[in-house]
Formats: C-alpha cells, sequence, structure tokens
C-alpha cells in the first residue's frame, strides 16, 4: 500500500504542471492502493472526496507547494481513519495494573501476553503472566514455556478446571507480591460463541480488570470490525492490538476498521519472536504508509545524501567519531531531502518523540542557526560536549539570536547521534546496500507490512 500511494504522490511530482486532472488521477491511484488493502470503500470514497476538498487550487496563492499539500491531505485523512478519538488506559507504576487478554482462537493472544509482559519488564516494570485457558490442551505448557524464555513469571494449573478461580488466584498471589503489570490469558474458541462469551463475562466479573484488551488478527482485514463490536458488546474492551501485521496486505483494512469502532489501538504484532511487538503509532505509521519514511529507498537515500561519496566520514564513523561539523552536514543535506523525521527514524536508537514531529524541519532550521555561531574548533571537536559550558552557550545563543534552552536542546540532539553511531561503532557499512541490514529488522518487518 505505501508504496502504490507513494508511487502516486511520486507521479504527481514528475508531472511538469500539477492541475485538477493530475490530482484527479492521483486520488484516483490512492482510492485503488487503499481498496487493495481491503480499507473499506465507502471510507475512501470519504478519503478522496476530502483530499478533492481539501485541494482547492483556485483558492491557492501562487508559491504555493501544491505536492506537499496534497500529501498533508492525504496524510491528514489518514492519520483520522485510524483515530479512535478513545484514549486507551495508562498502566501507573507501583501498582497492580490488571490486563485481561481476550480473543478468539488463534488470534496471538498468548503470545501477545508474553509480549506484553516482556515488553513492560524491559522497561523496568514488575510483569507477571495468568494462564486463565483451561479450554485449550496445552495452553498452560505453552504460557509456562512463553514466560520461561523471557523470564516473567507466571502462575497457571494443570490439574485446576475453572478459569475464574485461575484467575482469581493468580491475580491475587501477584497483587500480593507487589506486581506492577498483571496480564491474564483467557481461552479463546474457533468462533464468536456463547460459551466464550459467558466464560469472558465471569473471569472480568470477578477480576475487574484495569484493562481488557482485545486481540485481533490483523489479516483478517475488514472483517476485524464485526469481530470488534461483538466483543465489545460482551465486556468493556478498552483497547485493541492487532497482531500478525508482518507480510499481511490487509494490515490497513484491520486497523482502520478497529479505529472506526472506537477501540483504541495500543500495540502491534509484526512476528512470532517476544520482541516483534510495537506500540502502535498513527502517524508514524502513516509516515511509513505513504512512503515518507521508506525503508525500501534507503541506499537511495544514502545515496543521495552523498555518504557514499565521503569515505572520509564513513571512515570515521566506523571509529564511532562523530564531530558536530558531521551533524551539520547531514542536517544540511536532511533539509534538502524534505523528509529528514522519515530519514532519523531510519536510524536504530534516535527518539521519534524528539525528531519526528511535523515541525522538525522548523527545528532544524534553528539548529542549523545555531551551529553557524560555533567556532571551527567547537564544530571540529572529537566530544564537543566535552568543552561546553554556561559561557560557551550563552555565547553561541548569543551569536545565533536563539536562546539558551535551545542550544541545549541541540547538545540532546547531538547526544543522540553520537550515541547512536557510536553503538554502530564498527559495524557502521561500507556500502549503502549494506546500510539496509543493519537497520532494525522490526522496522523493517512493518515497512513489509505496510507495503
Ligand atoms: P491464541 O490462540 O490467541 O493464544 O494464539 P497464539 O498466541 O497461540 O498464536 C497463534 C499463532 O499465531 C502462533 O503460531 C503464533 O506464533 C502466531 N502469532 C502470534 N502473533 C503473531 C504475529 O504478530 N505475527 C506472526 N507472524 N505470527 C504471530
Ligand atoms: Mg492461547
Amino acid at each position: 500500500l505505501g508504496s502504490k500511494i507513494a508511487g502516486a504522490l511520486h507521479r504527481m511530482t514528475e508531472s511538469t504542471v500539477i492541475d485538477e486532472e493530475v490530482v484527479d488521477q492521483m486520488v484516483k491511484e490512492i482510492g485503488k492502493a487503499l481498496i487493495e488493502s481491503d480499507v473499506n470503500v465507502r471510507l475512501v470514497f470519504e478519503i478522496q472526496k476530502k483530499i478533492k476538498k481539501g485541494v482547492d487550487f483556485e483558492a491557492l496563492p501562487p508559491g504555493v507547494n501544491k505536492r506537499k499539500l496534497v500529501q498533508n491531505v492525504v496524510f491528514d485523512e489518514l492519520c483520522n481513519m485510524l483515530d479512535s478519538g478513545k484514549e486507551p488506559y495508562r498502566p501507573k507504576k507501583g501498582r497492580p495494573n490488571v490486563f485481561m487478554f481476550v480473543g478468539l482462537q488463534g488470534s496471538g493472544k498468548t503470545t501477545t501476553c508474553t509480549k506484553m509482559a516482556y515488553y513492560y519488564q524491559k522497561k523496568g516494570w514488575k510483569a507477571g503472566l495468568v494462564c486463565a485457558d483451561t479450554f485449550r490442551a496445552g495452553a498452560f505448557d505453552q504460557l509456562r514455556q512463553n514466560a520461561a524464555k523471557v523470564k516473567v513469571p507466571f502462575y497457571g494449573s494443570y490439574t485446576e478446571t475453572d478459569p475464574v478461580q485461575i484467575a482469581r488466584e493468580g491475580v491475587e498471589k501477584f497483587k500480593s507480591e507487589k506486581f506492577e503489570i498483571i496480564i491474564v490469558d483467557t481461552s479463546g474458541r474457533h468462533k464468536q460463541e456463547k460459551a466464550l462469551f459467558d466464560e469472558m463475562q465471569q473471569v472480568y466479573d470477578v477480576l475487574q480488570p484495569n484493562e481488557v484488551i482485545f486481540v485481533l488478527d490483523g489479516a483478517i482485514g475488514q472483517a476485524a470490525k464485526d469481530q470488534a463490536i461483538a466483543f465489545r458488546a460482551t465486556v468493556d474492551v478498552g483497547s485493541v492490538i492487532v497482531t500478525k501485521l508482518d507480510g499481511h496486505a490487509k494490515g490497513g483494512g484491520a486497523l482502520s476498521a478497529v479505529a472506526a469502532t472506537q477501540c483504541p489501538i495500543t500495540f502491534v504484532g509484526l512476528g512470532e519472536h517476544f520482541d516483534q511487538f510495537q506500540q502502535f503509532e498513527k502517524m508514524s505509521f502513516v509516515r511509513r504508509l505513504l512512503g515518507m519514511g521508506d525503508l525500501r529507498g534507503l541506499a537511495e537515500v544514502v545515496k543521495s545524501h552523498g555518504l557514499d561519496k565521503q569515505p572520509e566520514l564513513m571512515e570515521r564513523l566506523t571509529q564511532g567519531l562523530f564531530s558536530m561539523r558531521d551533524m551539520r552536514d547531514q542536517m544540511t543535506n536532511m533539509m534538502k531531502m524534505g523528509s529528514m523525521a522519515s530519514i532519523l527514524e531510519m536510524f536504530p536508537g534516535l527518539s521519534h518523540s524528539q525528531l519526528s514531529d511535523a515541525d522538525g524541519q522548523e527545528k532544524f532550521k534553528v539548529f542549523l542557526f545555531i551551529m553557524d555561531s560555533m567556532t571551527d574548533a567547537e564544530l571540529d571537536h572529537p566530544d564537543i560536549r566535552k568543552i561546553m559550558n554556561a559561557s560557551r552557550i550563552a555565547r553561541i545563543a548569543k551569536g545565533s539570536g536563539r536562546s539558551s534552552r535551545e542550544v541545549g536542546a541541540l547538545m540532546d540532539v547531538f547526544k543522540q547521534f553520537q550515541k547512536t553511531f557510536s553503538r554502530m561503532k564498527g559495524r557502521m557499512p561500507r556500502n549503502p546496500q549494506d546500510m539496509q541490514k543493519m537497520i532494525d529488522p522490526r522496522i523493517l518487518k512493518q515497512m513489509g507490512g505496510a507495503g
């Protein structure tokens, strides 16, 4: 999907004159790509209408970048499409947060429970798993083995057959031991049948969980909507995790369908491994969908950055050396490319929040002003942070007409760049094609799923 929409936008760039006809053509192509990815047809019409309405050429002052404008409208509409309009539960530190997982058999509940426990454990939370699936033979063993792999404590029983009893005991035990994230895996059924819903209801009544998480197989596309509605009608579903988004063209359909039910999507599953699990971020998902952060083109990006033509820079990076001047050069190049956020996203370890926002370009400009006020000695210092002090910061701020706080922010960004590159030390690829291999495989997986 991503490549198709990106392609449509790209073709528009290639046209010398962007008139209604070109936009019409693009709107058609985007619509086709969305429908092929299983997005609801009515929704697609809505989006197409809004794109056209949002791009009123008559009303445009001259000099407006029309492609950017169209891209922004498409971006906004896709974000709207994925917006549930509701906030999920946010667990609180230092107290028990009980999550009950529900979903059909095979949707990925047990795997996802483990992934989430592991996710929080890695972030320093005390997490435990409770197996309340007494329906499927081997369910307890599966969770027990999963839990052992990620070293998360678990609770379950081979002999007890009452899921309500086990759920209650497990949660009580973990609560008394001051666990913070308590995840209860329940049994699924092949269909949305009454027996499952009754059992779900009983466990829910006893546990009174902080959040019910509905786990949905992303491969089912638009059918996701009916399933989400059916589950929500029985228990108070607070949020949804969509699994198996790796390698499924229907991911867009499932995500938009779920969002339409006003259930927020919190995480997505991107593979069978326990670390193939990511927080769902609407904006960055859409950015990738639109090819704005297209890893497929990473080798090209590296080329257009001139990285491959800067053997000296590559050499220094290989040694983990990265100066302020290097950062300035890279930022200048990225500015020229106009999709800074997506480029930064390709680098493992760079925080989204700090760099990927829409006004990233503006921020970069400010940073470049600031760097222009640095001396050569500062720009070329092997570790500028070692020589940075209050008087230097004040001088740079004054010289660039920016605040000391902004100079500090730049230093923070530099620190992130430096950290990223020092982690790459010795692994920095010599040739741009190899660059792609270095990128976090999870992101690549997600790209594959989106495209
Ligand atoms: P449950 O019946 O709902 O508990 O589902 P399971 O957790 O047992 O998962 C069913 C199958 O889906 C297993 O083979 C999992 O490895 C697989 N699975 C779960 N999540 C994902 C995912 O995000 N991607 C892929 N490719 N497979 C997954
Ligand atoms: Mg299971």
